[in-house]
């Protein structure tokens, strides 16, 4: 089988060769941010808020940004272009770590930070969770107080999440001090009589791109989305609820902790948000442009 093709540090290399130091400070304290960008038919998705998000990510970390947005832009077009076969949709996955040095938990001096990209490939949501959707739990919101950095730190949301699995449900809904923040890898909508709310950004939940753009294909099809907080309660009268994220797009949830959403079935506000993430999909893998 031919190797996925990884940047790694400068260079583009077969995916068993490329290798990080033992002393890297992602492998040991977790101390780096990372991105996951689509790729449709080629094309990245939104690339821009992307960058931006991982620009406020190293900032946040203090970490130097290695590269300008337009020479990232070469980078992840090039791994893509390396890694597609022409049809397809992908993922790639960025990380940028405060590089290797001798262990302490102070920032070392002079250190490069190591830089990784490798693409995966991408699939659709399948037919049946199309028509049936997800199961959800809530359960309480366990992790820090920067969640809007995309630390690649994520004990916390792996363990939530397993307990998710565990339990037979596709994700676990976070709430903290009664209210509902986000997924454990996603971020969280619910719709009531038409309406769409989701919580607001801030310090306890990572601001979604894919977030970002439902509020405004909603908005532009004269569709009224609220950015306000709401409590478990709510989220257990919605009509809809909805999870989002770079990889799983617009997932319908349609039981939360055991007890039916609605008519147990993806509702129709998120049929036509659907249809609306759909066309914007297929405008970019045809042309490589967003639709304007
Ligand atoms: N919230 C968390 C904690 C995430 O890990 C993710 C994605 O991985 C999201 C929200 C959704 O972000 P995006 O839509 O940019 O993929």
């Amino acid at each position: 089988m031919s190797q996925p093709i990884i940047y790694l540090n400068g260079a583009f290399l077969p995916a068993d060769q490329a290798q990080v130091p033992v002393l890297d400070r992602g492998f040991i304290f977790g101390d780096g941010l990372y991105e996951v960008i689509p790729a449709y038919g080629g094309h990245l998705f939104r690339l821009d808020p992307h960058l931006a998000r991982l620009e406020n990510s190293l900032a946040a970390a203090r970490i130097d940004n290695p590269h300008s947005r337009t020479d990232w832009a070469h980078l992840l077009e090039e791994t893509v272009r390396r890694n597609h076969d022409g049809t397809g949709d992908s993922a790639v996955y960025m990380q940028v770590t405060r590089g290797v040095a001798r262990r302490d938990h102070g920032f070392p001096a002079d250190t490069p930070p190591t830089v990784f990209i490798m693409c995966n490939p991408l699939s659709p949501l399948s037919a049946s969770v199309q028509a049936e959707g997800v199961d959800a739990i809530t359960l309480e919101d366990i992790r820090w107080q920067y969640c809007h950095i995309k630390a690649i730190a994520l004990l916390p949301n792996i363990l939530l999440r397993q307990t998710a699995l565990d339990e037979g449900a596709a994700e676990a809904i976070l709430v903290r001090d009664g209210l509902i923040t986000e997924g454990a890898a996603s971020n969280v909508f619910m719709v009531n009589g038409g309406q769409i709310t989701t919580p607001p950004t801030g310090p306890h939940l990572l601001s979604g791109v894919t977030r970002e753009l439902v509020i405004e294909l909603a908005r532009n099809h004269a569709l009224i989305c609220h950015e306000t907080d709401f409590d478990a309660s709510a989220l257990h009268q919605a009509d809809e609820i909805w999870l989002t994220s770079s990889t799983r797009e617009i997932l319908p949830v349609t039981h939360l902790d055991g007890r039916s959403v609605g008519s147990a079935r993806p509702g129709p506000v998120w049929q036509r948000l659907y249809r609306l993430y759909q066309d914007y999909k297929q405008h970019l893998r045809r042309t490589g442009l967003p639709p304007v």
